[in-house]
């Protein structure tokens, strides 16, 4: 039961998260590239045990057969050599030099970022300026420079087309070591006392490892090209040995008699290197983290409304919000996780209901509901009604559009990261008074409401950016944008919990007043009962995506019918308890 408190409610069944590869897959295109590739690598890796003829077993009396001829399926070349077989044996060398050249060029790549962006200052000064000496020659120059220094062979054309790619491994990696090695995570290990290298390869390589795969997974295609670009040139492959680029090169003098002898291997490796490429593009997109999150996800403006039916209004016919049976879920993969089930309340004009609950137990999903405000994707309202003075605003986004800020204002929990930082505290303010076209000049309109959430000075301040207010006066921005549209329902989600307490009391007293004179009703969030005990005629106690408990807030505070609530009332310390109030949290605990 003590658990139970502590933990941050999560939803009764865990959301099973599809696995990458699942992901991979309902990517048309790459699934369709790692098909292609399967088929391909798989016919290259069998190539010695299929029943082939030797790939270099010349036969000058048969040469240039076309496509299809008895015993040669893809015809021969000048040579006389089977065409089938010298292109699966080149496959096979043109892919282990591809691939052998991105893995040589991710470790070394990846060492130099490693360091580089790690140790900083000089280190990171020197290795950068090496990387940047490399980058200032053209790419497949500098490959032909290598080849002509080491000689022409294969394995001299893997390691040089790996050198020309060091700097795309090196620069990648240090960008993201980097941003990782200022966090906090990364100083709590450095104080543990671990080492440098420790601290390297436990917590900063694990986080950069995506950022490794994906930068392979889109240049192990250029890789192969580049190898094949080489052997072309009479630099890679030699002969008798084949691969996909020498096959290319040594078939251009048949160009006009035989085409196929070149158009075979041509197709191969465009083949190949497409395949990898469509296959790399769906690794990128699983691995990274931002494309996973959705953040590429175009977000619509109101959130999705998906239900079954639409349920009978529950509260009583004068209510000013009614909602009944709302249900949320988010998407996740392919199921949908529900955060708020079917949850109940009605709030009457000039009433105010607290909304009360652990972190996570959904209120803020709750209330952002009520205006569509929940980010979709993933968010979809699966269940429920929304009505105001009798109209269900779930039933048009249009309709749930027009009722924001007009009907329903909202509070958010910290007005630092709602307010923008680059635009003055009263030019935000005018905006929303412009947005609900009120009329006169929109300077005094804002000043006015400044003034009435109690901001000192507010003509003066209205120029004033939002880092120069402190916490208070920013809350008293955020509830003067919130009234700029003269709403009847205010949604304060936690207004005052990123404030210290004498501000948070003064903060309370505000919407108090504004209630009195208004005759707002107020949907109070908050995770304190003591708030609740001096604001809220009613209260609702959530739990887990469900309301637990409903009632008139004495009663509730005198006779907790549920125990959850029973524990949140015994959190709320009394004046003059002292130690007794430690030992009852300890025995909660
Ligand atoms: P609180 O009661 O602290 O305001 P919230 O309403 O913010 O809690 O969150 C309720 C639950 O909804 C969380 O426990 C979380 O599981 C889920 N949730 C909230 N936002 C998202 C999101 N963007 N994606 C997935 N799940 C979410
Ligand atoms: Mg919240």
């Amino acid at each position: 039961m003590n658990a139970t408190l502590a933990r941050p409610g999560a939803p009764a069944a865990p959301p099973s998260r599809p696995g990458a590869f699942e992901l991979l897959l309902a990517n048309r295109l790459s699934a369709l590239g790692l098909v292609v590739f399967v088929l391909l690598a798989g016919a290259a890796l069998l190539a010695p045990l299929l029943p082939l003829p030797d790939p270099d077993a010349t036969a000058p009396a048969n040469r240039l057969q076309p496509l299809l001829s008895v015993g040669h399926l893809l015809g021969t070349d000048h040579l006389g050599r089977d065409l089938l077989a010298r292109l699966l044996h080149g496959t096979r060398v043109s892919l282990a030099v591809g691939i052998g050249a991105t893995l040589v060029a991710a470790v070394l790549g990846t060492l130099v970022g490693l360091v580089a962006g790690y140790a900083g200052r000089w280190t990171d000064t020197v290795l950068m300026r090496l990387v940047d000496m490399l980058m200032a020659f053209p790419y497949i120059l500098l490959a032909l420079a290598i080849v002509a220094v080491l000689g022409p062979g294969l394995l001299n054309a893997l390691y040089a087309i790996a050198i020309v790619n060091i700097p795309f491994f090196a620069r990648n990696i240090r960008g993201a070591v980097i941003g990782l090695s200022r966090q906090p995570f990364v100083d709590a290990a450095r104080l543990s006392g671990k080492g440098p290298v420790s601290v390297l390869l436990t917590e900063i390589l694990p986080g950069v490892l995506p950022v490794v795969v994906v930068a392979m997974s889109s240049t192990i295609g250029w890789m192969i090209l580049e190898t094949a670009g080489l052997s072309f040139l009479g630099l890679g492959a030699q002969p008798p040995a084949a691969d996909l680029g020498s096959m290319l090169g040594q078939a251009r003098a048949q160009l006009f008699v035989a085409p196929h002898v070149a158009f075979v291997p041509g197709l191969a490796i465009f083949a190949l290197v497409m395949s990898i490429n469509l296959l790399g593009d769906g690794v990128r997109d699983v691995l990274d983290p931002r494309l996973r999150s959705g953040t590429l996800v175009r977000p619509q403006a109101v959130t999705e409304v998906r239900r079954a039916g639409v349920p009978e209004p529950g509260g009583a016919g004068a209510a000013r919000l009614d909602v009944s049976g709302l249900s949320v879920a988010f998407r996740s993969g392919g199921d949908l996780a529900p955060a708020v089930r079917g949850v109940s309340f009605a709030i009457a004009p000039g009433e105010c209901l607290g909304l009360i609950g652990e972190s996570g137990s959904g209120k803020s999903v709750t209330a952002l509901s009520l205006a569509g405000l929940v980010a979709s994707p993933p968010a979809v309202i699966t269940g429920g009604a929304v009505r105001l003075g009798g109209q269900d605003v779930l039933a048009s986004p249009s309709l749930m559009q027009a009722l924001r800020g007009r009907r329903i204002g909202y509070v958010f929990q910290d007005p630092l990261t709602t307010l923008h930082p680059l635009m003055s505290v009263g030019r935000q303010v005018a905006e929303a008074v412009a947005v609900h076209g009120a009329g006169g000049s929109m300077r005094d309109r804002a000043v006015a409401l400044m003034e009435r959430t109690g901001i000192r000075d507010a003509a003066a301040r209205f120029d004033a950016y939002p880092h120069e207010l402190s916490g208070g006066q920013r809350q008293r921005v955020g509830i003067a944008m919130a009234l700029a549209g003269e709403p009847d329902i205010l949604v304060a989600d936690e207004p005052t919990t990123a404030l210290d307490v004498t501000v948070q009391a003064r903060i309370l007293d505000l919407l108090r007043e504004l209630r009195r004179e208004r005759g707002l009703a107020l949907l109070l969030i908050t995770h304190d009962f003591g708030v609740v005990a001096g604001m809220c005629d009613r209260v609702a106690v959530m739990r887990r995506g469900e309301i637990v408990e409903t009632g008139e807030t004495r009663q509730v505070l005198a006779r907790p019918a549920h125990p959850y609530t029973r524990r949140l009332i015994e959190a709320v310390p009394r004046p003059g308890e002292g130690r007794a109030f430690l030992q009852r949290m300890r025995g909660l605990a």
